[in-house]
């Protein structure tokens, strides 16, 4: 089923469960096992993330972000593919533009649509390590709402209507969305512009990036709909879980900690215990406003962990 379909017909906000493929070595029983926690809430989708050849950030058990060069991160689809023949559940893979040509996307889709899968989540992704700013590979898509075109009008071709009578809107295509303003952006109004464009090139939904304050997600969906952006747009969180997370994810996402969860961090000093349970608290207090306040959908980035999301989504759904 499409996300557009599960969002249309929804009485009730569910949760969205994104996480990363793993790495070559690891198998898909270990795969499988490491995603079991999150079946007994019956999740409508999992999505998988996708990841560009040259690094990655990767939490590390004291709570810092590392950066590793990984070249054999097992593909989004065949991860999509796993978890699809032992769970029977919907898979939406991540698509990039970075470090992928447009045949290669083209490729890529084909692929999806051999197995049945009709959600992507559509991203521009970022640069290499060692570039200040991304650039696309040649032959590839500058952005986002470029690849949302791409897909579409691939989709419309000749070639591929003789395959598929759907033709362009066979893919459900969800975008990101940055309630504190993507990085790179000179300001939220050129971003929410930008975000326009991927909405008018054919995305359906948006999911936003993590935020610790949930007023800074409503004005930015307040903004989006005085920018004539109409479609759903899915607030995505991620528990806090140790204190250098404080530093690392303003770093790494742009973004803000409120002063009362930094303060609340500072409180539980040195005990982990203290810090993770402070920060899986608020995120529970996050979602249940958010769910009070009628959104779709809560998306969360678990980041391969299961613990404090187990923990979030019996307490919120
Ligand atoms: P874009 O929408 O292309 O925007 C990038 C920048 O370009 C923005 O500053 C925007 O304002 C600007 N811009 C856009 N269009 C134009 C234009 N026409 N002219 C001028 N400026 C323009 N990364 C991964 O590598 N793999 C993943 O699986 C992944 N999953 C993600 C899931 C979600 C929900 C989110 C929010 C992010 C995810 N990311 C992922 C991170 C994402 O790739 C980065 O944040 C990336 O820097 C921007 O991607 P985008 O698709 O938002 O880019």
């Amino acid at each position: 089923m499409k996300v557009s379909e599960i969002l249309a017909s929804s009485t009730k906000a569910y949760p969205s469960l994104e996480i990363v493929p793993p790495l070559r070595g690891m198998t898909k029983d270990e795969l499988i096992e490491s995603i079991a926690p999150f079946m007994e809430f019956s999740p409508k989708y999992i999505n998988v993330t996708s990841h560009r050849d040259e690094f990655e950030f990767r939490e590390e058990a004291d709570g810092t972000f590392s950066r590793h060069l990984v070249r054999n991160r097992i593909s989004e689809t065949t991860v999509c593919a796993a978890i699809m023949s032992h769970y029977g559940i919907e898979t939406i893979p991540h698509i990039i533009c970075a470090g992928t040509t447009q045949e290669e996307i083209e490729s890529k889709l084909d692929n999806l649509e051999f197995l049945g899968i009709n959600n992507i989540v559509a991203l521009r992704g970022d640069s290499m390590t060692g570039e200040k700013r991304f650039s696309p590979t040649p032959g590839g898509y500058r952005y986002a709402s470029e690849l949302v075109e791409g897909i579409r009008k691939y989709q419309g071709s000749a070639s591929y209507q003789r395959k598929r009578k759907e033709g362009d809107r066979y893919f459900c295509i969800g975008v990101g969305g940055y309630p504190e303003k993507h990085f790179e952006a000179p300001n939220i109004e050129t971003d929410i512009a930008n975000l326009k464009k991927k909405v008018d090139a054919g995305a359906d939904y948006i999911i936003t990036q993590m935020f610790f304050d949930n007023q800074v997600y409503y004005d930015f969906v307040d903004r989006c709909r005085k920018a004539g952006i109409e479609v759903p747009i899915i607030p995505g969180l991620k528990p806090l879980s140790t204190a250098r997370q404080i530093s690392l994810l303003p770093e790494s996402f742009s973004l803000d900690i409120p002063v009362e969860l930094t303060e609340a961090i500072a409180e539980a000093g040195n005990d982990k215990e203290a810090i993770y349970r402070t920060g899986t608290e608020w995120c529970i207090s996050q979602c249940k406003d958010l769910i009070a306040h009628g959104v779709p959908a809560v998306h969360f980035y678990t980041m391969g962990k299961s613990e404090n999301i187990v923990r979030i989504l019996k307490e919120c759904f």
